[in-house]
């Protein structure tokens, strides 16, 4: 079983790991701090280069399926039993971490301002979009979206988490909120990540969680540690998404 660095640390940039297994261009790793796609935030891209000697292999693209597999640019790949170090690009990962924290706010800010619903998402590393059950938002509800986001970075809160087996978390937390609900079935250990509220940022045991954060959600993601971190929110546009769906895009500075 691949141990997934990325959820202990998300600022880890690098690991070192041996080679399990090698599929065609595929490998999987006994440790490893890519970040697989998924929830709507992109595959970490990077190298993995061997401890002896001096190659090296470039990750094109990260999927979690039984585990995590590691797709390498070439028909060279490792062979089993290879020590290598993984050092991500980190420029890219930096980025899907500040969009997609900044997708929880907006998530929770649009539950908050308009009782609308997070129906789906996806970041890059230069703009990201969020889909919600809304009529339609017109250019004062952007202008109240993108100052309420603003504040939220200004106001510096912490980002932290903990884990929680998933029957307490759908007895004990807003499940509106947490969106358990959207996660598969065979997930029975979650993770829940707090944007806000008194308490330290990182990770934490439930007991020293917030009482009251901005956002509570069960996410597999990766965030900064501070929405200071995220930078400045300009929502960029809007359109219709389905029957009473809406689309809003923004970008960060
Ligand atoms: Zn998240």
């Amino acid at each position: 079983m691949t141990e997934l660095r990325y959820l202990e640390d998300g600022d880890a940039r690098r690991c070192e790991a041996t080679v399990e297994r090698t599929v065609d261009d595929r490998v999987v790793l006994d440790a490893t701090v890519f970040y697989p796609e998924g929830g709507g935030q992109p595959a970490d891209h990077g190298v993995l280069r061997a401890v002896d000697g001096d190659r090296e292999w470039r990750v094109v693209d990260v999927q979690k399926q039984d585990t995590v597999y590691h797709h390498l640019d070439g028909d060279d790949p490792p062979a089993e039993g290879t020590r290598v170090v993984c050092e991500l690009d980190w420029d890219r990962r930096h980025a899907h971490m500040r969009y997609h924290t900044a997708q929880h706010l907006l998530s929770a800010l649009l539950l908050d301002e308009f009782d609308a619903a997070t129906t789906g998402n996806q970041v890059y590393a230069d703009r990201a979009r969020l889909d919600c059950d809304h009529d339609r938002f017109d250019d004062d509800d952007l202008a109240t979206i993108e100052d309420g986001l603003n504040e939220l970075v200004d106001g510096a809160l912490p980002v932290r988490w903990y884990e929680m087996d998933r029957e307490t978390a759908e007895a004990e937390l807003d499940t509106d909120r947490t969106r358990i609900g959207l996660l598969p079935d065979s997930i029975t250990e979650l993770r829940i990540v707090e944007i806000g509220g008194d308490g330290p940022a990182g990770a934490c045991d439930r007991a020293d969680a917030a009482a009251d954060p901005y956002d509570r959600t069960a996410c597999a993601g990766t965030h900064v540690g501070s929405t200071a971190d995220i930078g400045t929110v300009t929502v960029t546009g809007r359109e219709t998404r389905g029957a009473d769906g809406e689309r809003i895009r923004f970008v960060l500075e």
